[in-house]
């Protein structure tokens, strides 16, 4: 049998569970540890929003995947995953030209947007999805605002963290680049629409409302309640009959599992999530983990599923490669308890909510914060030289 143990995705968890690996079984030269992905990046998903609006350039939000695994005995291996097939535990990459066995198998592909069989939606919104998707965002905000029409609407649809820190960061981009575009605010209107009664559904209420008065201070007009029922070329019309005539419309109103997973039989429930156990082994195959936003896990505290987030993918990630390692070892498995550190969120420059335990911050604090935790997240993966 293959002694490959192989991470598909090197985003948040596949490259934490391949750095934790490596960890874990230093002192054995038995198993090799493949990672899978299919940019020679990782990608800082959670700063997607700046590269997208043009606050920040591309290199601030990703790592080259060689310099985090420099000194590490994990090989990387540029590929595009397009089946896993776990019958005969091979996984084919780039259209099947070339496979790979596996004795254990770590899935973190992460998720894609969800559109919900809504008319038009896939066609004419675009998502944040990957660095090319913002790169493609960011092309679309210029060519708007140099074409100089009268009437501007950029509309963002769903108020999860996602949809808010990009209409913040978009809000806070228009104001600085009115000069060089010669705009004016009168000219433009940013729209938020979200189907819940508040915004960040899932986090506190103080934070959703935080997050409303924020953005409507910065000029965003926040719609609740309603809810996008069908697109076409320039009219967003929502459930309650009104119709939104939009120059660019954001789509952030959901996401599921990536679809590799269903293609490949892999059993899916809530938008394409796949079931695991409380150690986040895959329910129909104990040799095979599943982290980060492919994996539908319980909280056993509240019996809810744990929200598909960075941090969780992290944790995830940690379990799954200490998990593989105790089987390899025949030590006891540890079990999967979420645990959240907090969450901080920024609505445009200088303007953050952070909750860090029972904590409640705005302001420098937590705008201090809120760029603190990439840079720790950088160092954590490479030391100083990630920093710079
Ligand atoms: C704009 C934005 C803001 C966010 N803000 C926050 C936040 O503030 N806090 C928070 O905790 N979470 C936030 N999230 C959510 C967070 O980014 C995700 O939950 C997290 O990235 C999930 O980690 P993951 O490892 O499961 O997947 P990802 O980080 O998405 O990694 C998946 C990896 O798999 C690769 N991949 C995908 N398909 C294939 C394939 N077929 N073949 C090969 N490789 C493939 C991708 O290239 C990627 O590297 C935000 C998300 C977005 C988009």
């Amino acid at each position: 049998m293959s002694e490959n143990i192989v991470v598909l995705g090197a985003g948040y968890g596949g490259l934490k569970a391949a750095q934790k690996l490596n960890d874990y079984l230093r002192n054995t030269k038995k198993y090799s540890i493949i990672l899978i992905n299919k940019h020679n990046f990782h990608m800082l998903m959670t700063l997607l929003h700046e590269s997208a609006t043009g606050t920040s350039d591309f290199d601030d939000v990703s790592i080259p995947i060689n310099k985090v695994l420099e000194g590490k005995n994990v090989t990387f291996m540029k590929g595009w995953v397009e089946e896993i097939n776990l019958a005969n535990r091979v996984i084919a990459i780039n259209q099947g030209t070339q496979k790979i066995s596996f004795r254990y198998l770590i899935i973190a592909l992460g998720s894609e947007p969800a559109y919900y069989n809504i008319p038009g939606l896939q066609e004419y919104s675009m998502s944040l999805r990957s660095l090319y998707s913002s790169i493609e965002i960011r092309r679309r905000i210029h060519d708007i605002l140099k074409k100089g029409e009268q009437a501007l609407t950029f509309v963002v649809g769903g108020g999860g963290l996602t949809g808010v820190e990009f209409a913040g960061e978009l809000a806070h981009q228009l104001q600085r680049v009115q000069d060089p575009y010669q705009i004016t605010p009168a000219k433009y209107k940013i729209i938020m629409v979200e189907g819940a009664k508040e915004l960040l559904p899932g986090l506190s209420a103080e934070m959703g409302r935080y997050s409303r008065q924020t953005l409507e201070e910065m000029g965003v007009e926040v719609i609740t309640e309603d809810f996008v029922q069908k697109v076409t070329a320039e009219t967003i019309c929502l459930a309650s009959g009104k119709q939104i005539h939009y120059s660019l419309f954001i789509w952030a109103g959901g996401i599921k599992g990536n679809q590799v997973l269903e293609q490949s039989g892999l059993k899916t429930e809530t938008r394409g999530r796949v079931p695991v156990t409380q150690y986040l082994q895959y329910v129909d195959n104990p040799t095979v983990y599943l982290v980060g936003d492919n994996a539908l896990v319980q909280d056993p505290r509240t019996g809810k599923p744990v929200l598909p987030t960075a941090q969780s993918a992290l944790q995830q990630a940690e379990i799954a490669a200490y998990n593989i390692y105790a089987d390899i070892m025949g030590l006891e498995k540890k079990v999967y308890v979420p645990s959240s550190i907090g969450t901080v969120i920024s609505i445009g420059r200088g303007k953050a909510f952070g909750e860090v335990k029972s904590f409640k911050f705005k302001g420098p604090a937590a705008t201090w914060l809120k760029e603190l935790i990439p840079a720790k997240y950088r160092y954590s993966l490479g030391g100083l030289k990630l920093l710079s």
